[in-house]
């Protein structure tokens, strides 16, 4: 058993064909290993979302291939596909998409149900107490602020246990200190959990929380950082940028 929790191997994403096709993602291998947290960088189009989304099993590879947990999600079908999903991955957006007629409690409640699963008030609850919302379990999402609605969103993504958890710029729409928080949070998942964060983020504050920050230059990785400042990550960020294409 490898102890990396997500693999990416040649990993190569066209949209289109003839001419016009864009090659998202060019050739990409990286491993994530159990219980790191990395972030993902690079200028708008340099293949990021496409990494995020091939990574999660959300979308299929031109060609290369997608190991999560040792279970190759190139040979699963799409029910295949969805179990895993479920039952491996987590997933927080910049949008909190929470259901607002739903309490905090319900909403985080929601994927054991869609599951199948009876979801135990005891386990939600302690859910929302790791959040730091144990107070807040009946409120509605029109009942909080942003930093709130989006621990409500991290505390979903939790509730199944996810060995991985992805997260496409979640802090994006949060002020930096409600920033700061679930960014601790998820540093916390994984440092106490052992789970495994793959992050994509503008952000060089966002990214100093990572161990590691990937970049991607025109969907190919171009160069880490291990345990960049926000100064160090926002340096190599005006590189990238300023260097000719
Ligand atoms: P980023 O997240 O870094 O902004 P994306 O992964 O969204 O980059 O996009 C990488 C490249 O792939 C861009 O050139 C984008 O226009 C292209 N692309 C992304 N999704 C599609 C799609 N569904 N159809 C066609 N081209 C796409």
């Amino acid at each position: 058993m490898s102890d990396d929790a997500v693999r990416l191997h040649s990993l190569t994403r066209r949209y289109g064909s003839g001419g016009t096709s864009v090659t998202a993602l060019d050739d990409v291998s990286l491993a994530f290993p159990r219980g790191t947290f990395t972030a993902v960088m690079g200028p708008s189009g340099s293949g990021k979302s496409t990494l995020l989304q091939c990574a999660a099993g959300l979308d299929r590879p031109t060609s290369g291939s997608v190991t999560v947990g040792g279970t190759e999600l190139t040979g699963l079908s799409e029910t295949g596909l969805t179990l895993l999903r479920r039952d491996r991955i987590g997933f927080v957006f910049q949008a909190f998409n929470l259901l607002t007629a739903l309490t905090a409690e319900q909403n985080v409640a929601l994927p054991l149900r869609l599951a199948g699963r009876r979801p135990k008030k005891a386990h939600v609850r302690e859910v929302l107490h790791q959040v730091g919302l144990g107070d807040r379990a009946g409120h509605r999402p029109t009942e909080l602020s942003g930093g709130q609605q989006q621990r409500v969103a991290l505390a979903r993504a939790l509730i199944t246990r996810p060995d991985v958890l992805f997260g496409d710029e979640p802090t994006g729409a949060l002020d930096s200190r409600t920033g700061r928080e679930v960014l601790t949070l998820l540093r916390g998942m994984a440092d106490r959990n052992g789970q495994t964060i793959i992050m994509v983020t503008h952000d060089p504050v966002a990214a100093s929380f990572a161990d590691r920050v990937v970049f991607l230059v025109d969907g190919r990785v171009n160069g880490e950082l291990l345990g960049a400042s926000a100064a160090a990550v926002a340096a190599h960020l005006t590189e990238l940028e300023a260097a000719p294409c």
